[in-house]
């Protein structure tokens, strides 16, 4: 791990001071802050303004109490949670995620993480993060809106068009986003669609905005390997996880050539030789919301693996399940087996010692605020639609995502260029995002 500059050392010290225990945000602080010296250095400016300081502390944090009645009349207590991180580049924008690991470091490290894609994508988005550790699953159709009413009964007081835009994440998509959108209607008297994305089409939402996350991950890749005179034609790629990104990663790699072997979810993996069958990975994981097993046995060729993921040969691998997800370990075995592209389609499931390990090895490692931000690019493509009452085609849709991601790729690679770090992606998305922010930041004011 490259040492920190002194100037850089003191802002990650508050930062772990502030924030104790609070692992992941110093996780994801610390990525940024190492790739950050070069800028400085040529940036005074920036550090006569405060700008890294300041970016690396929340505007606003809201933490809150979710009461709701279960399906057998017993009261259930949720904490939800807001963190409103930048309005430099917009209204604050980010998801919300529900699942019984959400915390506040959770939601600080994705809020962070959230700042600088949004800027990549070079719409007018600032950056926040919000959930609750209630977990949908198991949970009826009736909880799941009793929970969602209660959680915006509070949250709607912080949010709104020009405010603060939530969105899905795990465990929250259309549904989720419906009973919370009717809430906010029914609280504010007011139809105001832009005031979440991820909506249902007939509502307000976007065309593709369910599909853009895995869709934006497999044009940057197929971006990657062209900078690399390649493409995905017969490349054998691993998808983990089979929520909304994975699967709609896999239909996409699948349009573009590749073959996509295995996903998984949290209670392991199948393999599949002939290529994941999509529509019976929809059926299984959306639909019914089943296990991954009951894939497995539905195919002749498929099996559920044994070991890890990672272990699975492949070229590409593509980790969309969560944070933290691809260690070392898994890193060193996907070495070994000749893949040359890891693009993260979650948040931060990379370790750091697994960044290193691929990087030592020459693999092009993608992180995940410039693969993944198709998702919140086309976010910002709803709330354009909102604003103007319009509703663009599908292909409209796509293929502005398909320029986002490309843009996003270039921006990438010539800072990286610029910086003296040809290929390093993550430097690149790093610089790029920063300097994007930094630039207004100072043209604000000191707020
Ligand atoms: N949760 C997604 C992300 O991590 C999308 C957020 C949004 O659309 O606002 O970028």
């Amino acid at each position: 791990m490259p040492e920190l500059e002194q100037r850089l050392q003191d802002v990650y010290d508050e930062v772990t001071s502030r924030n104790r225990g609070d692992d992941v945000f110093h996780q994801a602080v610390l990525e940024v802050l190492e790739s950050l010296g070069p800028v400085l250095e040529r940036h005074p400016e920036y550090v006569d303004a405060g700008v890294v300081r300041r970016l690396v502390e929340p505007e606003r944090q809201v933490v809150f109490r979710v009461p709701w009645v279960d399906d057998d009349g017993r009261v259930r207590v949720n904490r939800g949670f807001r963190v409103e991180f930048s309005s430099t580049l917009g209204p604050y924008k980010g998801g919300l995620r529900f699942h019984p690991s959400v915390d506040v470091a959770t939601v600080k490290f994705l809020g962070f993480e959230q700042v600088l894609k949004n800027a990549l994508t070079g719409l007018s988005i600032g950056g926040g993060k919000g959930g609750s550790d209630f977990d949908p699953k198991g949970r009826s159709d009736a909880e799941v809106m009793r929970f969602c009413q209660s959680f915006m009964t509070e949250l709607y007081r912080h949010v709104g068009e020009h405010t603060d835009v939530p969105a899905g994440d795990q465990g929250v998509s259309t549904r989720e986003i419906g009973y919370l959108f009717g809430q906010y209607k029914r609280i504010t008297n007011r139809f105001e669609a832009g005031v979440l994305t991820g909506k249902g089409p007939a509502w307000g939402g976007s065309r593709i905005r369910t599909e853009a996350t895995g869709y934006g991950l497999a044009f940057f890749v197929r971006d990657v390997l062209e900078a690399h005179d390649s493409s995905l034609d017969g490349k054998r790629v691993v998808v983990s996880g089979s929520g909304n990104v994975a699967i709609h990663a896999i239909e996409k790699v699948h349009q573009l050539g590749g073959t996509v072997v295995a996903c998984s979810d949290s209670s392991g993996f199948v393999v599949d030789e002939d290529g994941i069958d999509l529509e019976l990975l929809k059926q299984v994981k959306l639909e019914r919301r089943g296990r991954i097993a009951e894939y497995a046995e539905q195919r002749d060729r498929a099996a559920m693996g044994s070991g890890s993921i990672w272990e699975v040969p492949c070229d590409v691998a593509l980790p969309c399940a969560t944070q933290n997800e691809l260690d070392d370990k898994g890193a060193a075995s996907l070495v070994e087996n000749g893949c040359t592209v890891v693009a993260e389609g979650a948040n931060m499931p990379t370790t750091p010692e697994a960044v290193d390990v691929l990087r030592e090895a020459g693999v092009t490692f993608v992180p995940g605020k410039a693969a993944n931000a198709g998702g919140v690019a086309t976010s910002a493509l709803e709330m354009q639609q909102n604003a103007s009452r319009e509703s663009w085609t599908a292909d409209d849709v796509e293929r502005r995502l398909e320029t986002v991601m490309r843009d996003i790729h270039t921006a990438c690679v010539t800072t990286a260029e610029e910086y003296g770090a040809p290929g390093d992606y993550a430097l690149g998305a790093n610089i790029a995002g920063f300097t994007r922010v930094a630039d207004a930041m100072l043209a604000q004011g000191v707020v």
